[in-house]
């Protein structure tokens, strides 16, 4: 078998980076693009980096919204991407949640962050090299999924302060920044 060449990526989180994090978002209007965030992942993609999101969405296992009311923001998202040039080459996300996931979605999930099950199930997809890959988050737990996968640089734009100090050691954090903040950060 050919050996196949692994690509970097930036794996991102959703809420709070992509979008602002209005808790459980999964309407179109309460969806709103963070500044910068177009500017970043132009960036990115301009240094070779795949765009990856990765994202907990504990709100359909809640029962306060359904995997199809998330495939259709998803595809509104992802043509909103691609109508400033971005392709965005994966979404993960994970439905569960292990104490108030209802029925089948109450489990202690291998992919719900802060386990890393969704970065490498999309390394794994897209042919991606975690080592050499930028994890982007706004909490600890996505820099802990970052941590466990092998992903080379962490990076957090933290909700607060709390978010910060419970960062693993080695995560950059970047301050009264946006997303445009992390630009200088990726390899
Ligand atoms: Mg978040």
């Amino acid at each position: 078998m050919t050996p196949r060449h692994l690509v970097p990526a930036l794996f991102l989180d959703r809420d709070g980076i992509i979008n602002l994090d209005l808790g459980y978002v999964h309407r179109i209007e309460d969806f709103i693009f963070r500044d910068g965030i177009f500017a970043l992942c132009a960036a990115a993609q301009a240094r070779g980096l795949a765009l990856v999101i990765v994202t907990n969405q504990a709100g359909i296992g809640r029962g306060y919204f359904t995997e199809a009311d998330f495939h259709l923001l998803t595809e509104w998202m992802t043509g909103e991407f691609a109508r400033q040039g971005i392709v965005i080459a994966g979404v993960e996300f994970c439905p569960d949640h292990p104490t108030h996931g209802i029925g089948a979605y109450r489990r202690d999930s291998p992919r719900r962050k802060p386990a890393p099950g969704m970065i490498l199930d999309a390394a794994a997809t897209h042919g991606l090299d975690p080592a050499g890959s930028v994890m982007l988050g706004d909490r600890a737990t996505d820099m802990l999924a970052g941590r466990a996968a092998g992903v080379g640089r962490l990076l957090l734009l933290p909700a607060d302060a709390a978010e910060a100090r419970a960062a693993p050691a080695g995560t950059i954090i970047i301050e009264n920044a946006g997303p445009a903040g992390a630009i200088e950060h990726l390899p």
